[in-house]
């Protein structure tokens, strides 16, 4: 039997999964599209992770969620830790990089920065608002310039004379592309141009009064584009770390917490073909009025959360 500990990353645009060992080597993986259905994505996911460990001595013994749906999830997994992303970063890259300094990440649809003294998170920042420095922002001018955004990277270093994109925004950034295109830049030096915006973008928002030093570990989707690493590493004057499993990060950190809760429970893969959901209830037992959002297993109340106080939840599990 080995041992091994289930970390999942449910974020609004995907979601991740990993299986570790004891060792913290990954022994599974899967990543795949949320779809505005966490329940059902995390229901996919354990699918793929199953497959891929069947026929291995593999028994997962303890759970962690991340993400923005790592309560709802937490709960219907029954999990051992549940902790916010910026930990679960953290502990993720820690594990591979004991010496990181600061860590960028830049997702599908926001980015995040947070910055490490000796193995401990001091700082952060997030950015959530504007998709100006993303990877749903890259995808959609890769479309508008008729490339695959996966040769967004190899267009960008054929680039011989980077133009200048206006990228503090979507709206400026997309009308300065059409502008140069129109101008006839060659689609390399426009690419070039867009991959040194987003980093600038990236840097002057989310990395505001940042004290970035090295060793520098880029993560999250746009960490395969190597055009936007090696702007990264033209601005900040550094090397810039990129790991195959940079996406996975997240979820290799909640992996590994859930390993140190020290927790241990068997994990059943049959919990995907139960049936759950989530339910609105006001609690208005006083003038706070909570809005307590309830996850029910089988119809079966499971956990809730969004009451200020117990009496909320007693409300709902004891009615008169
Ligand atoms: S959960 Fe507590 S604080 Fe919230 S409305 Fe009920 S009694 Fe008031």
């Amino acid at each position: 039997m080995l041992k091994s500990y289930l970390g999942i990353d449910i974020g609004s645009i995907s979601t991740k999964g990993v299986v570790v060992t004891e060792e913290g080597d990954i022994l599974a993986s899967s990543y795949l599209w949320t779809e505005g259905n966490p329940i059902g994505a995390v229901k996919r996911l354990l699918a793929q992770l199953e497959e891929d460990l069947t026929g291995t001595e593999a028994r997962i013994v303890a759970v962690g969620t991340t993400g923005s749906a790592r309560e709802l999830i937490g709960a219907i997994l029954d999990a051992q830790a549940i902790k916010n992303e910026i930990t679960a970063h953290a502990m993720g890259t820690l594990s591979l990089h004991p010496d990181v300094r600061t860590i960028f990440e830049i997702g599908g649809q926001d980015s995040k920065i947070i910055i490490l003294r000796d193995g401990i998170p001091v700082d952060y920042a997030m950015n959530t608002l504007c998709a100006a420095g993303t990877g749903s922002f890259l995808s959609s001018q890769a479309k508008r310039l008729g490339i695959q955004v996966e040769q967004f990277g190899d267009y960008a270093l054929r680039a011989e004379r980077p133009t200048k994109i206006a990228g503090r925004c979507t709206v400026f950034a997309e009308s300065d592309l059409v502008h140069k295109a129109q101008m006839g830049y060659a689609v390399e030096d426009i690419v070039a141009g867009l991959c040194n915006a987003i980093v600038s973008n990236y840097l002057n928002n989310v990395g505001k009064g940042k004290k970035i030093e090295a060793p520098i570990v880029f993560q999250g989707g746009v960490s395969k584009n190597v055009g936007v690493v090696k702007a990264f590493a033209d601005a900040t004057g550094h090397d810039i770390l990129v790991d195959d499993c940079g996406h996975l990060m997240g979820a290799l950190g909640i992996a590994l917490l859930a390993k140190a809760s020290g927790l241990e429970d068997d994990f059943d893969f049959s919990i995907r073909s139960m049936s759950f959901k989530t339910t609105g209830l006001e609690c208005g037992r006083c003038p706070n009025n909570c809005e307590i959002v309830c996850v029910l297993r089988d119809e079966e109340f499971l956990a809730g959360w969004g009451n200020r106080c117990e009496v909320g939840l007693e409300q709902i599990m004891r009615p008169e």
